[in-house]
């Protein structure tokens, strides 16, 4: 296979360079490639801010586009009554509308650059119609997007019957990765004997782990230390992710900094998921209300890997989404306060880098010897494409462009 040089582009907002792709792989960085491979085809990328393949690290790809599904109009528009709903519906689910619908998501999430993805697939649910749908995508994709499987009880490891050995058999048919959701069994003891059985299944299997965890504006709502102690003291340090930690908002200071110490020995990765809970939480509160948001500020000074996710794209927990993860940085940005100019030039990571490291992606980002994976944004810099939310012209994968968009034309008549 010939080389491919990208010339003029701004890779990770760090000024204009070039690079040399062979084989599917980075070989080579810097301004004087051009000369080093003087039979290359050479694709001038004009300055455009170049950056690693969007990660969106919690997704449930086999509820998209479900929204229309329950039989009950949804009411109070919250957590709790939309999994009373998915609980209602989801038994009327095949594989093959399953697939019809996910397919559809994961071309939209091509579409916006989307390359790495990690989705939550309901086991609570004998037939495991969902995660054997999911498996086959998994493999039709690979050559597109990267998949990560959680095998996620959501209505519970012990409040639904068996659910345990469901998340148990679901690692068995080849999911990735370990999920759960304390604060929705019975009580405090559940909970945390819901962790403790997902890290055993964890150990046993050797898999990663990501709990929906604290998804409450109960400020007593605190599985995310039981999260923090089980990594820990397995010395799985890395491995685990903790989804949403809503809660936290809601902590008051001397309980959170205290955490703040333990999550930094645990090396606890954070994922939040800042449109779908800030439309999910505050329901509760009449005014002043919450904003269902993580401590991402806190949790990034001090040095915690935080990253920013789709979550639903219309299903019974929330109405829109369209898989394009600028939306979730600018929403997460806006909600947790972090709009200082530094703030905005470093916050790409938390759609990229930060989802990759959450999702242990050994293979990513602007390395001689890596996968030559990445996108192209319609904007010269990041500040740009945080404040226009700048559209993906251009997907590399493998070293193959797998979508190329025409940037949008303006027609005008104004003469001023
Ligand atoms: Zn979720």
């Amino acid at each position: 296979m010939s080389v491919t040089i990208y010339k003029n582009a701004n890779i990770d907002n760090q000024g204009l360079t070039s690079f040399a792709v062979e084989n599917g792989k980075f070989i080579k960085f810097g301004k004087d490639v051009e000369q080093e491979y003087q039979d290359a085809k050479v694709v001038d990328l004009q300055g455009k801010l170049t950056v690693p393949p969007f990660a969106d690290a919690h997704i449930h790809l086999d509820y998209v586009y479900t929204a229309s599904l329950p039989s009950k109009e949804t009411a109070s528009g919250t957590l709790f009554e939309a999994i009373d709903n998915w609980s209602d519906s989801k038994d009327k689910l095949t594989e093959a509308e399953i697939k019809r619908r996910a397919y559809i998501a994961i071309k939209q999430q091509i579409s916006h650059g989307v390359q790495y993805v990690r989705t939550h697939i309901d086991v609570t649910d004998p037939k495991f119609t969902a995660l054997k749908a999911m498996l086959e995508i998994k493999e039709q994709v690979k050559d597109y997007m990267d998949i990560q499987i959680v095998a996620f009880p959501q209505e519970g490891y012990f409040a639904y019957k068996d659910g345990d050995k469901l998340v148990e058999e679901a690692l068995k048919m080849g999911a990735d990765v370990v999920g759960g959701i304390p604060h929705f069994e019975f009580t405090r003891e559940d909970g945390v004997r819901s962790v403790q059985k997902g890290f055993e299944l964890a150990m046993k299997y050797d898999k990663l782990l990501d709990f929906h965890c604290d998804e409450t504006d109960d400020d007593q709502s605190r599985f995310v230390e039981s999260i923090a102690a089980f990594t820990y003291f397995n010395g799985l340090q890395g491995r685990t992710a903790a989804s949403h930690t809503c809660a936290m908002g809601s902590y008051n200071n001397a309980y959170a900094f205290k955490m703040m110490t333990k999550f930094k020995k645990a090396n606890l990765n954070f994922i939040v998921c800042p449109t779908e809970n800030c439309y999910l939480q505050g329901r509760y509160d009449t005014y002043p209300k919450r904003r269902g948001i993580s401590r991402v500020d806190e949790l990034t000074e001090n040095g915690l890997n935080v990253s920013f996710a789709q979550d639903s794209i219309s299903d019974p927990w929330y109405p829109l989404g369209n898989g394009n993860l600028m939306h979730q940085l600018d929403f997460g940005l806006h909600l947790s306060h972090m709009m200082s100019v530094e703030q905005i030039n470093n916050s790409l990571k938390f759609v990229t880098y930060n989802g990759a490291k959450t999702l242990c992606v050994k293979d990513y980002g602007f390395k001689v010897g890596n996968s030559a994976n990445f996108v192209v944004l319609n904007e010269d810099n990041a500040f740009d494409a945080v404040r226009n939310t700048a559209s993906t012209i251009l997907s590399v994968r493998n070293g193959n462009i797998i979508m190329q968009k025409e940037p949008e034309k303006v027609l005008t008549t104004y003469k001023f």
